[in-house]
């Protein structure tokens, strides 16, 4: 049997991999960077219930071998200028609602578990073009390898160079401003309580938000900028030292794993698979959302099942399905990521007003202090487009 051709080795590419093999196809993993590559930064540290359930479909055991290394935290607040406006500990009983862990971490298990079930893998091999027929697929590396295949299942991330070369565009648009995202090692002894904490208008970084997210052996800061905030002024190393300890305390500056920053950018590819059928995007080839939701990785892993199920139904009709399905989900997501922007970096001043007025209001209605706690991360999704809202 022809094998199926993953293009892309990050969590996305790797769990597409493991759903072909779980359906009995063989897989062939085509990655343009080497073996030994180290991937930076915890990125997308929140995988969801239904993502745990789908990883666990793909390979019986790995939910529970994610779950057990990664952290679920059961408390929840959020804070708004210094004051706590809502606060709410959850019991954890069985399998957990989530759980928590940096993406290198993740990307580790599901390759371990590629490995297992007999992915075959391609390092240094980046492919460069892709040319598709009624029959099937042809791949070009940079290097000059060529590759023919049934089906291509294309996971090589934002830059795709299969969505490119295939013409497909990406749709949406690119917002105002940037964060700042930090990683930062627990101090041994003196860890911080396991809880994710939301802070509005912070008055130790002059009033910008900040949220802290546990994950296993530390934690990651994330620093909403304003729209005339310099990258300089707050994104590197030297800066953070000097911002950090008024957010988390002292003694943190030397426990710096990464520094990053990025801008919102809410697209979604114009179509997830070519005129033939042959190719289907997945991930972030297909569509990019903003963290905040956790519906990046999240949705990708749900793109990477329904393109298995698709390739192993084998046709065309399958094929078309999966596209029209997942780029549903990714017009919903994208809308949903929207929705939270709205409040997280508002656009008009009435919504400041309501968020204020809200904080002020927590302490009688409970209602307002929840609405603070919850619009951050945009509405609920449906369980299908596993795209999810919390931290
Ligand atoms: C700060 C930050 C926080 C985030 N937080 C979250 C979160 O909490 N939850 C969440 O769900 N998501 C989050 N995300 C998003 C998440 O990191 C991405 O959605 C995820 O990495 C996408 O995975 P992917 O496999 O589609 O693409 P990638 O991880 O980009 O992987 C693409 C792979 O393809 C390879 N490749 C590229 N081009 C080629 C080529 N031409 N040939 C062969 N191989 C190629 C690359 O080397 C790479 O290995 C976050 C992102 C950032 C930046």
């Amino acid at each position: 049997m022809n094998p199926v051709v993953v293009v892309g080795a990050g969590p996305v590419g790797l769990s597409a991999a493991l759903a072909l093999r779980a359906h009995g196809l063989p897989v062939v993993l085509l990655e343009a960077d080497s073996k030994d590559r180290e991937r930076p930064g915890s990125r997308a540290l929140f995988v969801h219930r239904e993502t745990l359930a789908l990883l666990d479909g793909m390979q019986p055991g790995l939910a529970e071998e994610i779950t057990s290394y990664g952290r679920t935290w059961q408390t929840k607040r959020t804070l708004y200028r210094g004051r706590e406006v809502y606060s709410r500990t959850y019991p954890v009983r069985g399998t957990p609602p989530f759980t928590s862990l940096r993406q290198v971490d993740t990307e580790r298990f599901l390759r371990d578990a590629c490995e297992r079930a007999g992915v075959e893998f391609v390092w240094d091999a980046r492919v460069a073009d892709v040319r598709t027929s009624e029959n099937g697929v042809s791949l070009s590396c940079a290097d000059g390898r060529e590759w023919g295949c049934g089906y291509v299942v294309a996971a090589d991330g934002a830059r795709s160079a299969v969505r490119r070369g295939l013409g497909i565009a990406m749709e949406g648009e690119r917002g105002e401003g940037f964060h700042v995202v930090v990683d930062v090692a627990d101090l041994p002894g003196a860890e911080l309580p396991l809880e994710r904490v939301f802070h509005y208008e912070h008055p130790g970084v002059g009033g910008r938000s900040v949220m802290r997210v546990p994950f296993t052996g530390g934690f990651q800061v994330d620093l909403q900028c304003r729209d005339d905030d310099a990258q300089e002024d707050f994104g590197t190393r030297e800066t953070v030292r000097r911002w950090l300890p008024s957010v988390v305390g002292d003694g943190y500056a030397e426990q710096l794993l990464w520094v990053s920053t990025y801008r919102f950018l809410r697209m979604v590819a114009a179509s997830f698979t070519d005129p033939h059928r042959r190719v289907l995007l997945v991930g972030e080839a297909a569509h990019l959302f903003p963290p905040f939701g956790a519906r990046g990785m999240n949705s990708g892993i749900a793109d990477a099942a329904a393109a298995a199920e698709a390739v192993a139904a084998g046709t065309a009709e399958a094929v078309g399905d999966f596209a029209q399905v997942r780029r549903a989900a990714g017009l919903f997501n994208s809308a949903a990521a929207g929705t939270a922007l709205d409040h997280l970096r508002p656009r008009r001043r009435i919504v400041k007003v309501r968020q204020r007025a809200a904080a002020a209001l927590a302490p009688v209605l409970p209602w307002c202090g929840s609405w603070l706690e919850h619009a951050p991360y945009g509405p609920r999704t449906g369980a299908s487009a596993v795209a999810g809202r919390k931290y």
